[in-house]
Formats: C-alpha cells, sequence, structure tokens
C-alpha cells in the first residue's frame, strides 16, 4: 500500500498515488501487487521501458487475427472506479472514506472529466445536495475569485478545479492512475465481474477488483462486460451534439459595453450574444452562445456544436474535434474583428477534450424515464433529488429529425428522485454505475446528467459498493437505507442553499 509517510513534497505524493508505484525517499520499485506473477511469467520492467509485443496475423479480410498474450495483474484493491469526471469522484472519494482500497483510472491527464479536460465551468443542479459536490462548490468558492464567491462556486475556474479534485482524493487516499484507458473487462463463470483490462504507456494491464464502477460517462466499462445498453433516439441512434468549450482573455470584466453579453447578468446575454455575432456575420453552430467571466478576465465560451458524431467512434470524434477548434477561433477572430470590447479577444486555450453529452446508456436494475420526471418520481431507495428541467439539446443543425427519432417532451419536469437500481447494471454482478451513463430513456437523460446530480450518484454508487463488500453481499441486495447504516455519509457538509435557483438553469 502506497506509504505516505515516506513522501514528503505534493509531487512525490501525488506521483506515490500512481497505481502499482511506491515513491520512496530514495527509490522507484515496483508494488509486490504489481510485479504479482505466476512462475514462469515475467513482467516487463517499466522503468528500462520494456513491453509485451504484440503477436499476431493479418487475415485478408481486413481484421488481425491477435495472439493471445499473457499480460500483469498490476493490482488489485476493494473499489475500482473508472472515469474521473465527477461521478467517478463522487463514486472514489466515497468509497475510499469508507476504508476501501480504492484505485480510479482516467484516461486524460487530470481528475474532473467534462468539469476540467471539457473547460466546462458551471456546475447546474447542485444547490439542494448535501455531501461531497458540496465540499467541492465551497473549495472552488472559498479558493476562487469573486465570481466563484459570487456563485457559490458552481461558476468555477478549471484549473483550480483540476488542484481541488487532486488534493482531495489525495486526502482520501484513493489510488488514481490517470493517461491509462480501460479497454476491456472480464466476467466470471457466475457474470460476476472480475477485473478490467487497460493500456497505457505501460502497456496491457489487468486490474482485479472486489467492486466496479463505470463512470466512464460512455458507459464504457459496463459495455466491454457485456451489459445491454442504449445509445441516442430511435433506430438511427442520434445523440444531442458534442460542444468545444473554450478560454478566452483579453476582454475588460468591468467594460460597461460588455456587461449585456455576460451569462451572468441575465439569461437575455444568450440570444444577445448570438443577434450580435450574427449582425457581424459570425453563424456560430451553437445557437444559445455563452460567455462568462471566471476570474482575472478569463472567460469562457460555448459557441459550438458538432452535430450527427457518435461518442465510440474514435475518427469522427477526432474530425469533430479540429473541426469545432476551428470554428471557435474563428468565432473569436470574427469578434475581434468588431472592435470596441472585442478588439483584444484571444483564445488562451481550447478543451483538451471535445464535450460529450452522451454515449451509452447502461441498462440497470430501474431505468429512469421522462414520463417518470414529468410525474416527479419519488422512490424509497432515493439517491439523490434532482430539480434540473429537460435539456434536449438538437441532434441535428437543421432540426429536421427523422420521423423515427422523433423527440417528444412528455411535460413539465418536476424534482424527481435517481433510485439506487438505477445505477445497478441488471446485466451483470458486482458492477454500479454513476453519471451520465446510469438506466434511463433518451429524454430523462437530458436532465440528470448535469453534475450537480452526477457527483451525489458517484457517492451514493462508492458507499453502495463499499456497504456491499462489507456485508459480503453483491450491491443489489442491498436497499438504500441499509447501504446508510452500514457507510453513513462522512461528508460534513450541509446542503447548499440555492435562493436564485440560478444553478437549475443555463
Ligand atoms: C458541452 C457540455 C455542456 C454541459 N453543460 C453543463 C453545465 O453547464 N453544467 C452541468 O452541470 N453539466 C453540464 N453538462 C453535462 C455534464 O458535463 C455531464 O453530463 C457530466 O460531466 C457527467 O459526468 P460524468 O462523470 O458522468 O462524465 P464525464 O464528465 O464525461 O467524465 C467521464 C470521465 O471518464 C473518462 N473516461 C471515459 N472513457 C474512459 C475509458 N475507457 N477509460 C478511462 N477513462 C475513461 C473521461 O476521460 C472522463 O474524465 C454539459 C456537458 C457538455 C458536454
Amino acid at each position: 500500500m502506497f506509504d505516505r509517510e515516506m513522501t514528503t513534497d505534493r509531487r512525490r505524493f501525488l506521483q506515490g498515488m500512481a497505481a502499482g508505484v511506491t515513491l520512496g525517499a530514495t527509490s522507484l520499485k515496483i508494488q509486490p501487487a504489481a510485479a504479482a506473477t505466476h512462475s514462469g511469467f515475467v513482467p516487463p520492467n517499466l522503468l528500462k521501458g520494456e513491453v509485451i509485443r504484440t503477436s499476431g496475423q493479418l487475415t485478408n479480410h481486413g481484421s488481425l487475427l491477435e495472439a493471445p498474450r499473457e499480460i500483469p495483474v498490476a493490482g488489485h484493491c476493494d473499489v475500482l472506479v473508472v472515469g474521473a469526471g465527477p461521478a467517478g469522484i463522487g463514486a472514489a472519494i466515497a468509497a475510499a472514506r469508507a476504508g476501501m482500497k480504492t484505485r480510479l483510472i482516467e484516461t486524460a491527464g487530470c481528475l474532473g472529466g467534462v468539469w476540467t479536460a471539457g473547460l466546462l465551468t458551471k456546475i447546474l443542479d447542485a444547490g439542494n445536495k448535501t455531501g461531497i459536490i458540496q465540499e467541492v462548490l465551497t473549495a472552488l468558492a472559498v479558493r476562487g475569485s469573486g465570481v466563484a464567491k459570487a456563485t457559490d462556486g458552481t461558476v468555477y475556474d478549471p484549473e483550480l478545479c483540476k488542484l481541488i479534485l487532486e488534493e482531495m482524493c489525495g486526502e482520501a487516499n484513493v489510488y488514481v492512475q490517470l493517461h491509462t484507458q480501460l479497454v476491456g473487462a472480464i466476467t466470471d463463470s457466475r457474470n460476476r465481474i472480475v477485473a478490467i483490462v487497460t493500456e497505457s504507456k505501460s502497456g496491457r494491464q489487468a486490474w482485479t477488483a472486489s467492486r466496479f464502477i463505470d463512470c466512464s460517462g460512455d458507459g464504457d466499462l459496463a459495455a466491454q462486460a457485456g451489459c445491454q445498453f442504449d445509445v441516442g433516439i430511435g433506430t438511427t441512434c442520434e445523440c444531442q451534439p458534442m460542444s468545444m468549450m473554450a478560454l478566452v482573455a483579453g476582454l475588460d470584466p468591468n467594460d460597461e459595453a460588455l456587461q449585456p453579453f455576460i451569462r451572468e447578468n441575465g439569461p437575455e446575454a444568450k440570444p444577445r450574444f448570438l443577434k450580435l455575432m450574427r449582425e457581424a456575420g459570425i453563424n456560430p453552430s451553437y445557437r444559445s452562445p455563452t460567455l462568462r467571466h471566471l476570474h482575472s478576465g478569463i472567460f469562457s465560451i460555448m459557441t459550438n456544436h458538432e452535430y450527427g458524431v457518435p461518442a465510440t467512434d474514435a475518427a469522427r470524434v477526432t474530425e469533430a474535434t479540429i473541426a469545432s477548434r476551428a470554428e471557435v477561433h474563428e468565432i473569436v477572430n470574427g469578434l475581434r474583428r468588431l472592435g470596441g470590447p472585442w478588439k483584444d479577444m484571444a483564445v488562451v486555450t481550447t478543451a483538451e477534450q471535445i464535450g460529450v453529452r452522451e454515449g451509452r446508456r447502461i441498462k440497470g436494475r430501474y431505468e429512469i424515464t421522462a414520463q417518470s420526471i414529468v410525474e416527479g418520481l419519488t422512490h424509497p431507495d432515493a439517491v439523490c433529488r434532482a430539480r434540473f428541467g429537460f435539456d434536449v439539446h438538437h441532434v441535428r443543425l437543421d432540426e429536421l429529425i427523422p420521423s423515427e427519432a422523433k423527440i417528444t417532451i412528455p411535460g413539465r419536469a418536476k424534482p424527481y428522485d435517481i433510485p439506487l437500481p438505477a445505477l445497478i447494471a441488471a446485466d451483470v454482478d458486482g458492477l454500479m454505475m454513476a453519471g451520465r451513463c446510469i438506466s434511463g430513456d433518451f429524454i430523462a437523460h437530458s436532465s440528470y446528467r448535469v453534475t450537480g446530480n452526477a457527483v451525489p450518484m458517484g457517492e451514493a454508487a462508492g458507499r453502495t459498493c463499499a456497504a456491499s463488500i462489507i456485508r459480503d453481499v453483491m450491491p443489489h441486495e442491498l436497499s438504500w437505507e441499509q447501504v446508510q447504516q452500514i457507510c453513513p455519509s462522512t461528508s460534513k457538509a450541509a446542503s447548499g442553499v440555492s435562493n436564485s435557483e440560478s444553478d437549475l438553469k443555463d
């Protein structure tokens, strides 16, 4: 186990958190678990850059017949969480605080998912929540700018968010492994998930655990484990568009001429911003462009929609990323040409990951439907009460939805419960989901997916996995009431206040 006593500074501490590696005062050595082998198998020496080579045969029908190869089991833990977005953060911290050895595997180079790598900058539907989400909001507000303070941390600086999440995971003793992508999952003869496979600079590795939580957003883990899922709407599986977020500078936040366009000054800011752009001959692909001041003259903008891009097609996501980045620069160049308050506007950075609104929705033991949200669903196993309305972004720019994919919103959303069984995989035991990949229909997803709900869902999944280990049962054998008794909340954060209800609208 990682030995905190041996590390003195933050860099060493975070390096040491990287799964499978213990950093001592003078030496770096592979953990015993990382070197676990049966006789004859020698894991690659990562310090020497060794690899386990792939071998196989190219067939003449466009495939590669990959030869079996032995790969190392790089580590074991109690609870393994895939994806370190808002849901994964909640899940990993909650499981670790419940005393579980918890590993968090993330493909990006930072924690936070859409919050950070996606440069989101606004947390919705968090005002009525207790627990880890309030701890995050408080830290973002206390350590953040005047804007963060004025919005109770819901408008935040993504760079500060990265740091806070690393610190929170560090304090909870979560074993964080960045730059590592889940590529496979193994189930046993009882249909229970027992291991995952990852790819990274360390090659292909297996990781075992007692319980697993899919917080990958796109449901990669559950799909690999053999769970059923839905994608998008209708037989065409069309999804809501992706968006490239960006940070910009060169605008004076105190300039009177800029105020009407800043989102936090009122909802009219968006149509005004669009009108300004159109009058300047700029036609943004997102028709509700958003400008937010974060701190010190750094703003975030959302001006782009990429339509018809499947989240699980890397080539199409790449195309969308490149096209969207070009559009963001084009829009900023166009605004700068307007002069006045825009004359020095410049892109500081575009997001490292294009914002993906939806991927797979994994079949759980309960499916949240739009109709149940209209009726204000209540449930004895409620882990979180959501209040955000339906927010379906058009699936096509021309708004010509194919008939089989007709989007029908059955009414106005009422506050509703997210029940524990919607977070438990229906088809595979020992596997939970949290965040935007939980079990729900296309319209319901457009409401529960926001990050003020993703964190409490993750927290509930983390506590449920921990409780199920303590009681030696499967997660689906516990009620939420039992989970709360076995693993009481470790968070001291009380419910937030949301007098303005500004966290319910974007
Ligand atoms: C453009 C846009 C604007 C939005 N606006 C808002 C808003 O204003 N406020 C709000 O609260 N919500 C907003 N949302 C919704 C919200 O951001 C997401 O629904 C939310 O982030 C879901 O959290 P999550 O943890 O489930 O997923 P994500 O944030 O997507 O996190 C998933 C994580 O898993 C990692 N991952 C994925 N696959 C793998 C793999 N195979 N192996 C390892 N790691 C993997 C990803 O890198 C990522 O870090 C917006 C979303 C988008 C895209």
